[in-house]
């Protein structure tokens, strides 16, 4: 099995709008030409796809939208975008992230309904998964990831399902800068969730997604992690906010 290509996501969350996202992407283009062995994608807010999207055009970084609704197309669901709406700007994007799953109460089968809309408008999903503290400290990590990949997957084809990425992300460790360790990160992408992509879609496909980690990554901590063998990158918040700290990130990943 030839090693998975790294990738490494920056969720700009709801911050960086128009003209802020456009002096950062600038930013990142400049200092992140030079990286060749990783796929780039950056996730920044709604309103600043076209400029963000704009700046990055011809380079090879990507763009990638934080959200869909689960209506693949169109409809009277005000506020909302679609996958099909995304498609023409994106070619990825995030689904599940924890923050929907907790202030917006995205179910798993919302989850499951909005990945099956990305990848019939093409798409590239990145979805995430992830435990709390609480159910972390109750040894229940196993239980909720195991739940979460098999619904997020439910009734998905497994050529499509070579269209996603998995990104677990504790939720302890999303924005505290209390990152898991590498040890434990690795163990979960490997055994609880490609583990359960390989019983869902067998050897070769599970072995072929991409899983990442996220969750208070920065150029201090990014070595540990990215050496690990089930690790194909990285779901980065915080330290995605500065091209210095990016850079830096990349750097280590590229090397
Ligand atoms: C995230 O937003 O998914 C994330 C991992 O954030 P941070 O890197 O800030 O922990």
């Amino acid at each position: 099995m030839t090693k998975r290509r790294s990738i490494v996501v920056a969720n700009w969350k709801m911050f960086m709008g128009p003209s802020d996202g456009e002096h950062l992407a600038h930013n990142i283009v400049d200092i992140c030409q030079s990286f060749s062995s990783v796929d780039v994608v950056i996730c920044p807010p709604l309103v600043s796809l076209t400029k963000v999207g704009s700046v990055i055009e011809g380079t090879r970084i990507k763009l990638g939208a934080q959200n869909i609704f689960w209506e693949p197309d169109e409809g009277p669901f005000t506020g909302e975008v679609s996958a099909q709406m995304i498609a023409g700007w994106c070619e990825y994007v995030i689904v599940g992230h924890s923050e929907r799953r907790q202030h917006f109460e995205e179910t798993d089968d919302i989850v499951n309904k909005k990945v099956k809309a990305g990848l019939q408008h093409g798409l590239k999903v990145i979805i995430c998964v992830g435990e709390s503290l609480v159910e972390n400290n109750a040894g229940d990590t196993k239980d909720i990831i195991e739940y979460q990949v098999r619904s997020a997957y439910q009734g998905v084809l497994p050529n499509d399902a070579l269209q996603t990425v998995v990104a677990y992300e504790p939720i302890w460790a999303i924005g505290t800068g209390l990152a898991s360790t590498p040890y434990a990160a690795n163990r979960v992408c490997a055994k609880y969730v490609r583990g359960t992509l390989d019983r869902i879609f067998g050897y070769e496909v599970s072995q072929a997604i991409r899983i990442q980690y996220g969750g208070s990554i920065n150029r201090n901590n990014i070595s540990e992690f990215i050496v690990q063998v089930d690790i194909d990158g990285v779901l980065i918040g915080g330290s995605s906010l500065s091209a210095d700290e990016f850079a830096a990130i990349l750097h280590v990943i590229d090397r």
